[in-house]
């Protein structure tokens, strides 16, 4: 594939314009790369404006993006709000797949890119519409609640989306709705059994996993507590149940950056994804943090190259079948009409149940 991103210089006019970024990063990226970085950074920031575009950046991808480019940056919950509202003309998704899908299904009239096609998710490859519909013959009545790692094929098959900030909100909401006792909550096994914990409504579950997450032992916690005996230990509520008991605090990303922010500690390891810590760190620099993490290696197929060459060239397009995008699109907007939680939902690991049981599909 032609780069079209390889000749740009580290001048005095770039190290000027994005000097407020390197005062950012400059804890994590070495200034060897910086000079490498800069020069594309500022590229990408001229690119945008004269294409009248945004670039909606997850808290996974590396901080040269998050905090280089990104006009957006967040959990899926805050960029799929944010596609929303926007008005600009092309989106750029500095993510996984089934986020530029969602921010087609919400902006379709917007030209949305994403870098590289291959950037997929072991929870969106998980489940299917087919097996979506099959579910819904087996259990008539029941809502089905999906969690927004999904394609948009597998959301217009739902009643509504959710993101771990929101899914227990969103569950007992389905329940009360449809007035039953029981949801369908999938793709994602370990969330599901998470909120089943932190709720009296029955939940129904498929077996998918983010290959990230479930790769965390409560034995990898043990070693950490006995590494670092002062380090709080925050986990995503992707990770197994076992996991998120054995940890001091557990909650979407949003909920895991505003307890690191807020509470300031003084040392904090957080199990998620590598770049989660790196970006959290460039605005905590009163924390210390411990590294023991996995890398998606979805989401770092997402490159300062590849975001220059998607606005440069407009690749790579995200379209989607005019009748999958309207039905995939109430289940999301339903979610979005929610009210936002009032702080960032965290999963209550003291109140929480243990050994609940849940069905799997
Ligand atoms: S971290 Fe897990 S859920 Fe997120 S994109 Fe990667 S595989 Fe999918």
């Amino acid at each position: 594939m032609a780069d079209g991103s390889s000749h740009f210089a580290f001048t005095k006019a770039v190290e000027t314009a994005t000097a407020s970024v390197w005062n950012k990063v400059s804890a994590q990226v070495t200034p060897l790369e910086w000079r490498l970085q800069a020069p594309l950074i500022a590229e990408i920031n001229r690119l945008k404006r004269e294409k009248n575009a945004v670039i909606l950046a997850h808290n996974y991808m590396t901080p040269e993006i998050f905090h280089g480019v990104g006009d957006f940056v967040g959990d899926s919950l805050g960029l799929a709000r944010e596609a929303a509202r926007s008005d600009a003309r092309v989106i750029v998704q500095a993510g996984v797949h089934f986020m530029a899908e969602t921010s087609k299904v919400l902006c379709p009239d917007k030209t949305v890119l994403i870098p590289d096609l291959q950037a997929g998710c072991s929870l969106a490859a998980s489940i299917t519409a087919a097996d979506v519909r099959l579910i819904k013959q087996r259990y008539p009545g029941l809502p089905v609640v999906t969690y927004v790692n999904t394609t948009a094929a597998v959301k217009a098959e739902t009643d509504i989306c959710c993101t771990s900030a929101n899914a227990v909100q969103v569950v007992e909401w389905a329940a009360r709705e449809f007035g039953v006792d029981r949801v369908i909550l999938l793709p994602d096994e370990f969330l599901a059994r998470n909120v089943a914990r932190q709720t009296d409504i029955g939940i129904i579950a498929w077996q998918g996993r983010c290959e990230v997450h479930e790769r965390f032992t409560v034995a990898d916690i043990a070693e950490m507590r006995e590494s670092w005996p002062d380090a709080q230990i925050l986990a995503h509520p992707e990770c197994p149940p076992e996991v998120l008991e054995a940890c001091d605090f557990a909650g979407s990303t949003a909920a895991m950056s505003d307890y690191v922010t807020t509470r300031k500690p003084r040392q904090v390891v957080l199990i998620t994804e590598c770049s989660m810590a790196d970006n959290v760190a460039c605005d905590a620099p009163d924390t210390q943090f411990v590294r023991p993490c996995n890398l998606c290696p979805h989401m770092k197929r997402i490159t300062l190259e590849n975001i220059h060459d998607a606005l440069a060239y407009g690749r790579h397009e995200v379209t989607i079948d005019a009748d999958i995008a309207e039905r995939a699109r109430l289940a999301v907007q339903r979610m979005i009409d929610m009210p936002p939680p009032a702080t960032p939902a965290r999963y209550d690991l003291v109140k929480a149940r243990h050994h609940v049981d849940i069905e799997l599909i």
